[in-house]
């Protein structure tokens, strides 16, 4: 038996790994490979790299991190976890293995929308992140896929950055709360609810053509469906969902004792930066836990 086996080796995990590895407890972090941090060619946003740097780095830069401290990464995917009486079985396609402590760090998968052709602009003008991708298009004009709250949002926040935002609803009827759809129109922002049958350009992305045959000019997609959580392990623990993500208190535990999740897993602003600091709060609290104390707020201390 193991101390703590981490459940996913994106940068939510390896952060938490290093904590409790470097804490002294062994430490297995358990990772099938692939995942949406290793995707990402290029993020400007993360501390420390005002030059950039890859996610295959962040996540590579992570194990090293882990394993310098003891953790030990397999690269196995989890199928089932059980919890057996004060102790947890973690079975995988390979093996099977049991430990103290949990920390679930699954990650998300961004559901793509249905129009031709758009995994080609992925990274050339199609993006699943405003907050990392808006940046890039300042003062140009851009548009958001996407019916609900989650598209309304998106569109709202790219005003931080250009004034030529539409929203598409490829077909579905626009359905966001009342007071963002206000705040929509305030800013002039178009609803175009026909479908869309394509996006097109030559090197980068420079229109959407509708179904009707309209083109309309935009260098940035922003996809906003919503997100698929990795959350089929936790539901065999029986934790509780909010949507596709894992229902966790502010401390990352969980409604099942020493379980703790973080990352894009657990909904949340969803960036490498809030992942990482989620999975090392998740390790901190895993370890006092396993003390048998509870979850230290400096505020309550100090007041
Ligand atoms: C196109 C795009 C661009 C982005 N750009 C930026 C950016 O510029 N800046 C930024 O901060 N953020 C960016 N993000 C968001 C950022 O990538 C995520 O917030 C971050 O990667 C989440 O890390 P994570 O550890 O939660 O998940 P992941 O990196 O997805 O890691 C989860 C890991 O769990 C593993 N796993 C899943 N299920 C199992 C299982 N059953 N058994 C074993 N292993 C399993 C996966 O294989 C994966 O390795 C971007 C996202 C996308 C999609």
């Amino acid at each position: 038996m193991v101390d703590v086996i981490v459940i996913g080796g994106g940068p939510a995990g390896l952060s938490a790994a290093v904590y409790t590895a470097r804490a002294d407890q062994e430490t297995l972090v358990l990772d099938k490979g692939g995942g949406t941090t290793r995707g990402v060619d290029y993020m400007e946003n993360f501390y420390g790299f005002p030059d950039g740097i890859s996610g295959e780095e962040i996540v590579a830069r992570g194990e090293a991190h882990a394993t310098k401290f003891g953790a030990e990464i397999r690269r196995e995917e989890v199928v089932r976890v059980a919890d057996d009486d004060g102790h947890f079985v973690v079975e995988t396609t390979d093996d099977e293995y049991e430990a103290r402590g949990l920390v679930l760090a699954t990650g998300a998968s961004y559901e793509t929308p249905a129009i031709a052709d758009v995994d080609e602009y992925e990274g050339r003008g199609v993006s699943y992140c405003v907050e990392c991708d808006a940046y890039f298009y300042r003062d140009r004009p851009v548009a958001v896929v996407g019916a609900g709250n989650y598209a309304a949002k998106e569109a709202l926040m790219l005003l931080d950055y250009t004034d030529d935002v539409r929203v598409l609803t490829n077909g579905d009827a626009f359905d966001a709360d009342p007071e963002l759809a206000d705040r929509l129109r305030e800013h002039a922002v178009e609803v175009i609810t026909d479908p869309v049958d394509r996006v097109a350009g030559e090197e980068e992305l420079e229109r959407v053509v509708l179904r009707s045959g309209e083109s309309i000019g935009v260098d940035g997609l922003f996809v906003a469906l919503g997100a698929a959580g990795g959350t089929d392990i936790a539901e065999t623990l029986g934790i509780p969902q909010d949507g596709p993500y894992l229902r966790v208190d502010e401390d990352q535990s969980t409604t099942v004792d020493r379980v703790y999740a973080a990352g894009d897993l657990t909904g949340g602003n969803r960036q490498v930066a809030t992942s990482i600091g989620e999975g090392a709060d998740a390790a901190i609290n895993l370890l006092e836990s396993f003390r048998g104390t509870d979850y230290v707020d400096y505020r309550k201390l100090d007041a």
